[in-house]
C-alpha cells in the first residue's frame, strides 16, 4: 500500500510538484489569452455595431447639443445621408442644427432642410421653408428656383409662373421656363378641349422653336395629320422615337419621301423599301437584315447637362433640372413584341 504513496521528501515528489505547476500556469495563461480574444471580438462586435444602425433621434440630439463635432461636420453628414437617400436622418440633422446651430446658417441650414423635403417628396413641407427664407431674404433665387420646382410637382403651375416675375427682376433668363410652363398648363387644363390644346401649343412652338418632343409627343397622338402638317424636318433626330412608334396608317409618306433621314428611319422599321443603307448605325443594321430577324430598337434618354440616364423620355430632368436638354439614344435589341404574336398565332 505504501508504495502508491510517495513521501514529500521524496525527490520525485518535487519534480512531480514541477510539472503540476507548469501544467497550472500553461493552463490559466492559455485560458486568460482565450478569454481576452472573445473579449477583444465583442469590443470589435460592439465597436461596429453602432455603425450598422444610424444613431437614433435622442442620440442625434445629444450629439449635436454636445458639440463635440463641428456644425459642417454634421452638414457633411447629412448631405452624405442624403446622397445615400436617408432622408428621415438628414432632416434630423437640419432639424437639430437650426435649433442649437450657428445662427449665421440659418438660412444655409433652412435651404438644405427645404431641399431635402423636396427630395424626399414632402412638397408642402418643402413649400413653406421656402416660402420662410423668401420672407426675410426676397432676393434668393435658389430659393426662388427650389420654390418653382415644388409648385410644378404639385401641378399648380399658375402659381410656378408666378414665381417667375422675381427671377425676371433678378436678371435670369426665364424664357424655357416661361415656355415649359405654358405648355404644361396647356396640356393639365382639363377645361380645355384636347383639339384646342393641340392648336395652343403648335402656336407655342411656333413662336419659341422649343419643347419639341413634349409638344409634338402630344400633337402626333392627338391629331397625328395636324402633326405631320407642322412637322419640323429638323428635329427628327430628337423624335426618333416618337416617329417608330406612329401607326403606319398615320404616316404622311410625302413628307418622308423628302427626307432622307426619315426614308431611312422608315425603311429600317420595315414600312418601306427606299434605300439599302443609313449613316446612323442602327437603322443600317436594321435595313441589311432581313425580316425573319427579330430585331427592333429600344429607346433610352440621355440629358445632355448632366449626362444622367433615363429609361423615360423627360422635359424636366429629374437630376439637374434643365429643360429640353433629354437627346434619343438607340439600341438594338429582340423584337419579343414580333415573338409574342408569332406565338399566339400558332396557338389559333
Ligand atoms: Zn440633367
Amino acid at each position: 500500500m505504501n508504495t502508491f504513496f510517495i513521501e514529500f521528501r521524496d525527490p520525485l515528489f518535487g519534480i512531480i510538484i514541477f510539472f503540476v505547476l507548469i501544467f497550472i500556469i500553461t493552463f490559466f495563461s492559455y485560458w486568460l489569452s482565450k478569454f481576452k480574444k472573445r473579449e477583444d471580438y465583442r469590443h470589435l462586435d460592439r465597436f461596429l455595431k453602432q455603425f450598422n444602425s444610424p444613431p437614433s433621434q435622442n442620440e442625434l440630439k445629444v450629439l449635436i447639443t454636445k458639440g463635440e463635432l463641428s456644425e459642417k461636420s454634421w452638414l457633411l453628414l447629412a448631405y452624405s445621408y442624403t446622397k445615400n437617400g436617408d432622408f428621415e436622418k438628414s432632416i434630423e440633422i437640419y432639424n437639430e442644427l437650426l435649433k442649437v446651430g450657428n445662427k449665421a446658417n440659418y438660412r444655409d441650414t433652412l435651404f438644405l432642410l427645404g431641399k431635402t423635403y423636396f427630395k424626399a417628396g414632402f412638397l408642402e413641407r418643402s413649400k413653406q421653408i421656402f416660402l420662410e427664407i423668401l420672407k426675410s431674404n426676397p432676393r434668393t433665387p435658389q430659393a426662388l428656383n427650389y420654390l418653382l420646382l415644388v409648385y410644378e410637382k404639385m401641378k399648380d403651375y399658375d402659381s410656378a409662373l408666378e414665381v417667375l416675375e422675381p427671377l425676371d427682376e433678378l436678371k435670369k433668363d426665364i424664357r424655357t421656363d416661361s415656355v415649359y410652363l405654358n405648355s404644361m398648363l396647356l396640356l393639365n387644363d382639363t377645361n380645355l378641349s384636347s383639339e384646342i390644346k393641340v392648336n395652343e401649343l403648335l402656336k407655342i412652338y411656333k413662336t419659341s422653336n422649343q419643347l419639341a418632343y413634349l409638344i409634338f409627343e402630344y400633337v402626333f397622338r392627338i391629331n397625328p395629320k395636324l402633326a405631320w402638317k407642322n412637322f419640323d424636318v429638323s428635329k427628327a433626330e430628337l423624335l426618333v422615337d416618337i416617329l417608330w412608334h406612329i401607326d403606319k396608317k398615320d404616316l404622311d409618306f410625302d413628307i418622308i419621301m423628302q427626307n432622307s433621314y426619315l426614308k431611312e428611319l422608315y425603311s429600317a422599321k420595315g414600312y418601306i423599301d427606299e434605300t439599302q443603307k443609313s449613316s446612323v448605325f442602327e437603322f443600317d443594321v436594321l435595313i441589311g437584315l432581313n425580316d425573319s430577324v427579330n430585331a427592333t430598337l429600344s429607346f433610352e434618354y440621355i440629358c445632355d447637362n448632366c449626362k444622367q440616364i433615363s429609361p423615360f423620355a423627360f422635359s424636366r430632368c429629374s437630376i439637374c433640372h434643365s429643360i429640353d436638354t433629354s437627346r434619343v439614344e438607340l439600341n438594338l435589341v429582340k423584337n419579343y413584341h414580333k415573338d409574342f404574336s408569332e406565338e399566339n398565332n400558332s396557338f389559333q
